[in-house]
């Protein structure tokens, strides 16, 4: 009998929470992986041959590249390349030490100075990775006397963060705030701490949370509020500030900002941007900050160069913004809902995971890398492709993608 790892953690019987958080077990996900695993399906783990763009070397096969998340195209810009190398140069390729210790480097400073002025924050960490820096975060911060109250599709990343730090959990609908309304006011009052948790862009449905309301609504009940930006930051905003920005939001009255830098950045990496008192806390209490390696001094220079760029390339968000709009529109023409989807993410649904498995399969024959989404990143019978819109793309590009979507998906229900 396999552990069930979420028996018992999660009280909500939400219908919308993803199959993740409602209680997956082992068991169901292997037998769920067990199609993908036919080798006439199993388009995953594929081994790039050179950089991620809009169009990828695949074994030495070129294709349309429909669900890389490298929005801006940083990954292969030349100024970050080159801020990448110069910091191999000057650092060589690792810290030899965690950044408590002996693993900081001036460019760690420079970029958590840099994210902490971008959130207007007193303080940033960086980790590793985004999805380390959540769990960091909600494990030092939060505890068994704390409340955290979900979106019901937060990352994975965030539900293993309060797993380890044993806070109890509520889940409010998807962006319902009137929910997340009652939920709080039904919230243990006697929680030492209750922290709203949500995400700048929705990595799998790609639509924008009423950021304005939600902090609105946390601020009335004395709550605190988490936002992890890993598929905003770069992806959305004039300037690619990411959901501050594209909603209008002051970013001082998010208390913690979370994200990733392997996105919109191009690099690899992860941060949270804070108030002061609390990056002093965390640079002692989150332990990956002391048990686990510095970030490395390339991807640190990396992520720095591309935010830069951000600001220097204008041209790159408007073909970001221009080719999700294609993006989206052609999905649609193919007969797809995309839901609320008002980034360069956008959900290709077809329901159980089969079919999205062999829609990719059928996509990649016709030269276009799409990869499926399946239960538990996504709930059961909302399995789907989940494109990308990126700024290398061309609208040719685009075309082909939706060109050879329309011609191998089958007819939505
Ligand atoms: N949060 C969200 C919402 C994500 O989608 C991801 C990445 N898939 C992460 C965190 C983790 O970021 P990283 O890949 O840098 O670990």
């Amino acid at each position: 009998m396999l552990h069930d790892p979420f028996d018992g953690l999660f009280d909500s019987e939400d219908p919308d929470a993803s199959g993740l958080i409602a209680g997956a077990t082992a068991e169901r996900w292997m037998q769920t992986v067990g199609w993908g695993r036919r080798a006439d399906l199993y388009t995953y783990s594929q081994p790039l041959a050179g950089p991620p763009g809009a169009r990828a070397d695949v074994g030495g096969r070129e294709v349309v590249s429909a669900s890389s998340y490298d929005y801006l195209g940083l990954a292969s810009h030349p100024d970050v390349i080159s801020a990448a190398a110069d910091a191999v140069q000057r650092f060589g390729v690792g810290t030899g030490g965690v950044r408590l210790l002996t693993g900081t480097c001036d460019l760690h400073r420079e970029l958590e100075a840099t994210l902490a002025a971008h959130y207007s924050q007193g303080a940033a960490l960086a980790f590793s990775s985004g999805y380390l820096a959540n769990v960091a975060v909600l494990a030092a911060l939060l505890g068994p006397d704390d409340v955290a109250v979900l979106d019901a599709r937060c990352h994975r990343s965030i539900v293993d963060g309060c797993r380890l730090a044993r806070v109890p959990v509520r889940l409010w609908r998807h962006n319902d705030v009137e929910h997340l309304d009652r939920v709080l006011s039904e919230a243990a009052p006697e929680a030492r701490k209750t922290l709203v948790v949500t995400e700048g862009v929705f990595s799998m449905d790609g639509d924008l949370g009423p950021l304005a309301e939600i902090v609105e609504t946390a601020e009335r009940h004395g709550a605190y509020v988490m936002v992890d930006e890993a598929h905003a930051l770069g992806a959305v905003g004039a300037r690619g500030e990411g959901s501050w920005g594209a909603l209008g939001v002051d970013p001082s009255r998010v208390h913690l900002w979370t994200g990733s830098l392997s996105k919109g950045l191009g690099a690899s990496g992860g941060f949270v941007a804070c108030g002061a008192d609390v990056g002093a806390f965390l640079q002692h209490g989150a332990a990956p900050f002391f048990f686990s390696q510095a970030l490395a001094p390339a991807s640190t220079a990396a992520a720095l160069a591309s935010l830069g760029v951000m600001q220097r390339e204008p041209e790159r968000h408007a073909a970001l913004r221009r080719n999700a709009d294609l993006l989206r529109e052609g999905v649609q023409a193919a007969g797809f809902d995309v839901g609320a989807s008002a980034s360069p993410i956008v959900p290709v649904v077809v329901g159980d995971d089969e079919a999205a498995y062999r829609l990719a399969r059928d996509l990649w024959e016709h030269g276009v890398w799409a990869t499926a989404v399946v239960f538990p990143a996504v709930a059961r019978g909302a399995a789907r492709l989940r494109l990308c819109a990126t700024a290398l793309h061309t609208p040719e590009d685009i075309d082909a993608i939706c060109a050879a979507l329309a011609a191998c998906a089958p007819v939505p229900a």
